[in-house]
């Protein structure tokens, strides 16, 4: 377990509504903890069912917590 801590509006995987990921968002939802060694599914995002990286990202990226 490798854990990293990344803004909320950072596009990357473990910010993003479809990523099925284990996301930790801080009291404020500023910030996202997440397991750099963890893959998880892309759900109806631009990479649908792949096996993403949190540190991923792709233009269909949307927003989770704000
Ligand atoms: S691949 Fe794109 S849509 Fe899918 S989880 Fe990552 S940023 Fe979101």
């Amino acid at each position: 377990m490798s854990m990293q801590k990344i803004p909320a509006d950072w596009r990357n995987c473990a910010t993003c509504s479809h990523w099925c990921g284990r996301k930790m968002p801080d009291m404020l939802c500023k910030f996202v903890e997440f397991d750099n060694n963890e893959r998880a599914r892309c759900a109806g995002g631009g990479f649908n069912n792949g096996q993403m990286p949190g540190t991923g990202t792709c233009p269909k990226w949307e927003r989770q917590y704000k």
